[in-house]
C-alpha cells in the first residue's frame, strides 16, 4: 500500500512522517484565545539530515495560515497542501547536517478528521484539549509525524489567566502580564509528536500521593465540581505507580499528571508524562480504575517504549491491557487468569479476522487488539512462569526505555528467557487469526491442537470460530 513513496515511514499513513531526516526538538511558542479558538504560534526544530542529502524534506501541518518559514535563517521555497508542508531550502541539506527550521503559523485549529472521530487539537466549551493518537498532532504544530521520531520539546503557551495550562513535562515558569499568562514547560525525554499532549481549562490543581515521601510527582487538573469524585476515583493511582515501578522498573519521566475534562470524552488518553480523561470517567466510585491504570501504564509501554509505525499498536495496548489485569490481580480484584478467561470467552464468540502484530488501519483500534493483546502476554506469563515473565518485562522497560522498538524485538526478546522455544505460541497468537485455547499457568495446552473451547459453564463445544 505505501512503499512508492520513498518519504513513507508508516504503512497505515503514508501522507505523515518524513523518514529522510529528524528532529531532536521541538520548541513551540504559542498565543491561544480560547474564546474565538484562535491559536497563533512559532515552532523551531533542530533537526537532522539523513543519510542522504535533503533538496527537500516534509512536514505536517493542518490547514492554518502560514506567515513565514526558515530554514537555517534562510526563506526556502515551500507549498502547503493537504495537511502537508513541502520544503525545499534555498540551499541542500548535506547527508547528516544538522538544521533549523522556524515556522510561523495561524488560524482557527481543528481536529484531524479520522475513522475513529477527531484526532487532536478540540475546542471544548471553555478551553481546549489535545490528544492526537494517532495522526492528530499536526492538528496544532508542524512535526515530522511518525512515532519513531522522538524529540525533546518546550512549549510555550500564553493565554488569558483564568485558564489553566497543562502539558506533559516539568513547569518552567508561569508568568502573569495584564490579563494573560504564558507557561512554559519542558519535556526533556524523547517524545513522540502523537504523545504531545495540552490541555488549557479551569481546573483545580491538586497533588496525588505524598510529595514528602520523594515518590514520583503526581499531580491532577480537575474542574472543581468534580473533585470529590475524583479523589476517590483516584486515591489508589499512587499505590499504582508504586506497584508499576517494581513490576516495570523505574518510572520513565520527571513527573506524571492527569486532566479530567469538564466534558465527556470517548475514552481517555495517554500523552507523555500525561493522561487526559473525560468527566464521564469519574464517577465516584472506581467504575474507571481500570482505565487509570491503563493510561499508566502506557507511561511505561507505548511512551517510553515507542512502536516504530503503527502496525505494532498491539505492543501498547496489549501491554497496557495487561498492567490493568496485574492492578487488579495486585489489589485484591480478579486475577489475571480470570481476567484472562473473561476476554477469551468473549473474543470465542467474535469474528476471528484480526492479526495481532498487524492489525491493518481499520482494526488498530479495535476492541478485540486490546483483549487479544493481554491475553498474548498472558500467554507468555503461562509459558514463562512468573519468575522468567516478570524479569522480561522490566528487562524490556529497561533495555528500551525512551527507545523505539516492533514486534521482532519483542518476540526476540521474549524469547531470551523461555527454556522450551516459544515460537510456535508466539506465532498463534500474533500472526494467525484464529483464537488460540486460553492459556492457564498450569499446563498450558501446546499450540494449537484444538480449536478454541468455551470456558466451563459452555457445555457443548464446537467453536473455534465464531459467527461473525
Ligand atoms: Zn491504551
Amino acid at each position: 500500500m505505501s512503499g512508492e513513496r520513498t518519504t513513507a515511514s508508516d504503512p497505515y499513513f503514508p501522507d505523515h512522517g518524513d523518514s529522510r531526516y529528524r528532529v531532536h526538538r521541538y520548541e513551540l511558542a504559542l498565543d491561544y484565545r480560547p474564546g474565538p479558538n484562535r491559536l497563533a504560534g512559532t515552532a523551531r526544530l533542530s533537526a537532522i539530515a539523513g543519510r542522504a542529502p535533503l533538496t527537500e524534506f516534509h512536514l505536517n501541518l493542518s490547514e492554518f495560515k502560514v506567515g513565514r518559514i526558515l530554514v537555517n535563517g534562510r526563506a526556502p521555497h515551500y507549498t502547503h497542501r493537504g495537511g502537508r508542508l513541502r520544503v525545499r531550502p534555498a540551499k541542500p541539506l548535506s547527508a547528516g547536517a544538522a538544521f533549523t527550521v522556524e515556522v510561523h503559523y495561524a488560524g482557527n485549529p481543528r481536529p484531524v478528521r479520522s475513522p475513529w472521530g477527531g484526532l487532536g487539537w478540540e475546542e471544548l466549551t471553555d478551553g481546549a484539549l489535545v490528544a492526537s493518537q494517532p495522526v492528530g498532532a499536526p492538528s496544532w504544530y508542524p512535526c515530522n509525524d511518525r512515532p519513531a521520531d522522538k524529540a525533546s520539546y518546550q512549549i510555550s503557551v500564553n493565554t488569558p489567566s483564568a485558564y489553566t495550562v497543562v502539558a506533559g513535562g516539568r513547569l518552567l515558569t508561569r508568568t502573569t502580564k495584564a490579563s494573560t499568562t504564558t507557561w512554559v514547560y519542558e519535556q526533556s525525554a524523547p517524545t513522540s509528536s502523537y504523545l504531545v499532549g495540552l490541555s488549557i481549562g479551569m481546573y483545580q490543581t491538586v497533588l496525588l500521593g505524598d510529595p514528602g515521601l520523594g515518590g514520583v510527582p503526581q499531580s491532577a487538573h480537575v474542574p472543581a465540581h468534580l473533585l470529590p469524585r475524583f479523589s476517590r476515583d483516584f486515591a489508589r493511582q499512587p499505590a499504582m505507580m508504586q506497584l508499576f515501578e517494581e513490576l516495570f522498573g523505574p518510572y520513565p519521566f520527571g513527573e506524571y499528571a492527569v486532566v479530567v475534562a469538564d466534558e465527556e470524552l470517548d475514552v481517555p488518553v495517554e500523552a507523555q508524562g500525561l493522561s487526559l480523561f473525560g468527566a464521564n470517567h469519574v464517577d465516584g466510585a472506581r467504575g474507571s480504575e481500570r482505565l487509570v491504570a491503563h493510561e499508566l501504564a502506557h507511561q511505561w509501554f507505548g511512551n517510553s517504549v515507542t512502536i516504530a509505525d503503527w502496525r505494532h499498536i498491539w505492543l501498547n495496548e496489549g501491554l497496557a491491557k495487561y498492567a490493568e489485569w496485574l492492578w487488579s490481580e495486585r489489589s485484591g480484584g480478579r486475577t489475571a487468569q480470570e481476567l484472562a478467561s473473561t476476554a477469551h470467552r468473549l473474543l470465542a464468540t467474535q469474528p476471528q479476522d484480526l492479526k495481532l502484530a498487524d492489525p491493518g488501519r481499520k482494526l488498530m483500534f479495535d476492541d478485540r487488539l486490546y483483549e487479544r493483546g493481554g491475553l498474548t502476554v498472558h500467554a507468555i506469563r503461562c509459558a514463562l512462569g512468573d519468575g522468567a515473565f516478570f524479569r522480561m518485562l522490566r528487562d524490556w522497560a529497561t533495555v528500551h526505555r525512551h527507545g523505539v522498538v516492533t514486534t521482532a524485538t519483542f518476540t526476540a526478546h521474549v524469547s531470551r528467557y523461555a527454556t522450551e522455544p516459544v515460537d510456535g505460541l508466539l506465532r498463534a497468537w500474533l500472526q494467525q487469526p484464529s483464537l488460540p485455547p486460553l492459556p492457564s499457568p498450569h499446563g498450558a495446552p501446546a499450540i494449537p491442537e484444538r480449536p478454541a473451547y468455551p470456558p466451563t459453564n459452555g457445555g457443548s463445544g464446537g467453536l473455534g470460530r465464531a459467527s461473525a
